[in-house]
């Protein structure tokens, strides 16, 4: 969606398809990041979306054992906001579409599933969803870390491997409550609690193909399992009521080699699927779109791109994400692994003491959490007013399968053709 905004305001014809027929998913990513805020600010949107109800997280806090630390604050980023912003995904999603949809150059789809690429001469020239087909100079697969996209091109996926699962659930927030988001650690479990204005959104972190065992104790078990982490949640745990309220998050840490074929480009959690380990998998998809819109909107609205420009989104990219999932695969392997097997009692350790005792080494971590190696910024100019008007549909170019299709450039050869009568 940010790159098809993006693109249409750049004067590039373009089509989002979207499976679903709204956003409206419960446990998706919700946090979005002074860098993503810093793109919002740069689009002239960030006063407006800031209305939208959210919460803020200026530091990032845990409970470990009876110790109360603090390792990372956000005060001193380089950044307009000083703060992550807690949304549901589905707000920021039609936030963006909305404004999109103002554009000429801009359609979403819904409804619309991807079940294929189309190949011609070994480039992709397509995308066939259930229904009909539509051409497109750049396809871009931004369809999530199961992307059809991906598989239908062959592209091959790096497994990096992860030890951990998470369990998602919502738990009511009383008045009495204290107002931080936390994590919690002790006696084996990891327990994060994001304030949510009325509710508090809960992240159980298990051992990778733990939840047999945890289901064959019954949902009382794991009741009593949050209640021992966290005593204040005892007088309403049961409100999980049973496994229904509890979703699975399948971590997966993955990347493409190659995140392009010609005709093709994959992005977000397509060519990268992250950690939620401090929840930066929205982060850097929305800095994926902004580095594709910046190399790829001017060559596409000439209407000649290369292969160098779509691998020049790869080379920028992959390191920011190397990088990321690096940090976030040591982080799961040595600390939140052995948290996981010890099972007794904690207290913090040295450098996590370090961190909370020597406030400026919190910058850190801040840093890299809120603003992420290599930031992106929006280069791409809005396109002039008489040039929007005079603009038709299928004359610009690319198509986005949450997948983006940018329809084609110049040449006005982007068209939807019905394959069937649904
Ligand atoms: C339970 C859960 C909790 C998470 N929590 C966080 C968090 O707190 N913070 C964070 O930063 N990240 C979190 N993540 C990760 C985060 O959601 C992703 O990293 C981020 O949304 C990636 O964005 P994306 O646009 O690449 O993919 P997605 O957000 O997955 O979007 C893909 C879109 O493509 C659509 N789609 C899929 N297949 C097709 C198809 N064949 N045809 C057409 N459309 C298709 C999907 O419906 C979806 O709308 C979480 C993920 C999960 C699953």
């Amino acid at each position: 969606m940010v790159l098809g905004y993006l693109l249409a305001r750049a004067g590039v014809q373009t089509v989002v398809l979207e499976k679903h027929k709204d956003f409206l998913r419960d446990f998706r990513g919700d946090t979005v990041h002074p860098s993503t805020l810093e793109v919002m600010a740069e689009l002239g949107l960030l006063d407006e979306f800031l209305k939208l109800p959210h919460q803020q997280v200026r530091q990032l806090q845990g409970q470990i054992g009876e110790s109360r630390v603090t390792v990372a604050d956000f005060a001193h980023i380089p950044t307009r906001c000083k703060f992550i912003a807690l949304m549901p995904q589905w707000h920021f999603l039609n936030f963006l579409a909305e404004r999109a949809e103002q554009l000429p150059a801009f359609r979403l789809i819904t409804e619309a599933e991807v079940t294929d690429v189309i190949w011609e001469n070994g480039r992709v020239v397509g995308v066939k969803a259930k229904t009909f087909e539509i051409r497109a100079s750049l396809v871009v697969g931004a369809d999530g870390r199961h992307s059809t996209v991906r598989a239908r091109a062959g592209l091959q996926v790096e497994d990096l491997g992860s030890a951990i699962d998470v369990l998602w659930m919502r738990l009511s927030r009383r008045p009495e409550d204290s107002a931080e988001s936390l994590a919690y650690f002790n006696y084996g479990r990891v327990f994060v609690t994001l304030d949510r204005g009325d509710y508090w959104q809960c992240a159980f972190v298990i051992r990778k193909g733990e939840l047999d065992d945890l289901r064959a104790k019954g949902i009382e078990g794991l009741r009593a399992q949050i209640v021992r982490i966290t005593p204040m949640f005892g007088n309403r745990v049961q409100e999980l009521e049973s496994w229904d309220d509890i979703k699975l998050l399948t971590v997966r840490v993955d990347r493409l080699r190659e995140w392009w074929r010609p005709g093709l480009l994959c992005i977000g959690d397509a060519a990268h699927a992250m950690s939620p380990l401090g929840g930066v998998g929205i982060n850097l998809a929305v800095q994926d779109a902004v580095a594709a819109a910046n190399l790829l909107a001017e060559p596409l609205r000439r209407g000649v791109y290369t292969g160098d420009d779509l691998n020049a989104v790869q080379c920028r990219r992959m390191f920011p994400t190397r990088f990321t999932q690096g940090l976030q695969v040591l982080a799961q392997e040595r600390f939140i692994g052995a948290v996981l097997a010890s099972g007794v009692s904690l207290r913090p350790p040295w450098q996590v003491q370090l961190f909370n005792r020597m406030k400026w080494l919190q910058r850190i971590p801040a840093r890299v959490v809120g603003v992420g190696v290599r930031p992106e910024h929006v280069r791409t100019e809005p396109v002039a007013l008489e040039t929007r008007h005079t603009t038709r549909r299928g004359q610009a170019g690319g198509a986005v399968t949450n997948g983006a299709a940018n329809e084609h450039a110049a040449s006005s050869d982007v068209w939807v053709r019905r394959t069937s009568s649904e």
